[in-house]
């Protein structure tokens, strides 16, 4: 009997045992994690799964793939034809195409604030090359006249702009690419994942464990610091500010590098940082720069009719104002005074 009862108590231990071991956390997985310079960006990705290596060696090569048909700088990518075609139709990528006509739609869809063809007045200031200088308003004039954001058409793989025209998609590029390695991670079987393409950063699925991404937005008054973390799962949080390419001028002025189309100068309209939130990096790449050149009012004006997106916007006088879907998702860690952007 005393046997039996051993026996007995042995075989409860082992089952207690094995129970336990199942219902222990599973081990903690490892990321896959790559970095790449391209677009003029130090990118970095991680990802989690089975297929996040192979994964991650697709991304860099679409990522390399995009540059080499985006850039503005490398004289056969898609742009470079379309800047010197002098006015003639060029045959394009799927890529370009898209992107092209997603510059023009947003054209419209922002009343001008995005305009892809604000290059030449960018160039002049010297944010292409990083030789800035204050250019004189005789020659900031002469440029507008060729800011066409409404005259480009895309058709079918042709692209055209007017003649004396230039454009560049360094307000769109980054936020497409996201969406890019998105869509890659998925096709590999990646879990989760998460990449960082200078101010973009656009996650897949919640982290291993399930829980949210937690996504800090830089202070524009202090880039080192973030001024809150937002948490999301499947979005892209992208932010366009005015601490990110700027210089100080002879004039004791700080100039930056989004351009108001309206007067080719740095946008100054109240805002010094717009972060969007949304699930489309293109769309939210779009529109932090777009927002940005619109201003304080302009943009939560938008934001009241464009309920698909999230946003969160620093004025000059340092508000931080974001929108009231974020109320659940947002912490505030520096000690700017927030206030909600009202939406019906
Ligand atoms: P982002 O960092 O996404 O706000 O994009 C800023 C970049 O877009 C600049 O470095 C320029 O290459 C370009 N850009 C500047 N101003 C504009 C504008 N008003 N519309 C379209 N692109 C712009
Ligand atoms: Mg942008």
């Amino acid at each position: 009997m005393k046997h039996h009862k051993f026996a007995a108590f042995l075989a409860a231990a082992a089952l207690l045992a094995a129970l336990t071991s199942c219902a222990a956390e599973p081990a903690p997985q490892t990321a896959s994690e790559r970095d790449v310079f391209a677009m003029d960006t130090f990118m970095t990705m991680k990802a989690y799964g089975d297929g996040a290596d192979k994964a991650l060696e697709a991304a860099e090569a679409r990522i390399f793939e995009l540059e080499s048909e985006l850039s503005v700088t490398e004289a056969d990518s898609d742009i470079s034809r379309i800047n010197s075609a002098k006015g003639a139709a060029v045959e394009v990528s799927p890529d370009t195409a898209l992107l092209v006509g997603a510059g023009a739609q947003y054209w419209q869809d922002t009343a001008g604030a995005l305009d892809i063809s604000v290059y030449p007045v960018l160039r002049e200031w010297g944010f292409t090359t990083g030789e800035y200088k204050v250019p004189d308003s005789s020659t900031i004039a002469k440029l507008l006249k060729n800011v066409c954001g409404g005259e480009i058409s895309v058709s079918g793989s042709t692209v055209q702009i007017p003649a004396d025209s230039e454009i560049d998609l360094g307000a769109l590029a980054k936020g497409y690419t996201g969406d890019e390695i998105m869509a890659i991670f998925r096709e590999n079987g990646v879990s989760s994942g998460l990449v960082s393409l200078g101010g973009n950063v656009q996650a897949l699925g919640s982290k291993p464990d399930g829980s949210d991404w937690r996504i800090g937005i830089k202070d524009p008054f202090s880039p080192d610091e973030n001024m809150c973390v937002v948490s999301i799962a499947d979005k892209a949080v992208v932010t366009s500010g005015n601490y990110e390419r700027c210089f100080e001028a002879d004039d004791g002025k700080v100039y930056w590098h989004i351009i108001d189309p309206a007067d080719g100068c740095p946008a100054d309209n109240g805002l010094v940082s717009v972060t969007i939130i949304g699930s489309k990096g293109l769309q939210c790449d779009a529109l932090s720069t777009a927002l940005f050149v619109m201003g304080t009012d302009k943009a939560q004006t938008y934001l009241a009719d464009h309920t698909d997106v999230e946003a969160v916007l620093v004025t000059d006088d340092g508000r931080l104002l974001y929108t009231d879907g974020l109320r659940e998702k947002l912490d505030i860690t520096g000690d700017m005074p927030s206030e909600v952007i009202a939406r019906d």
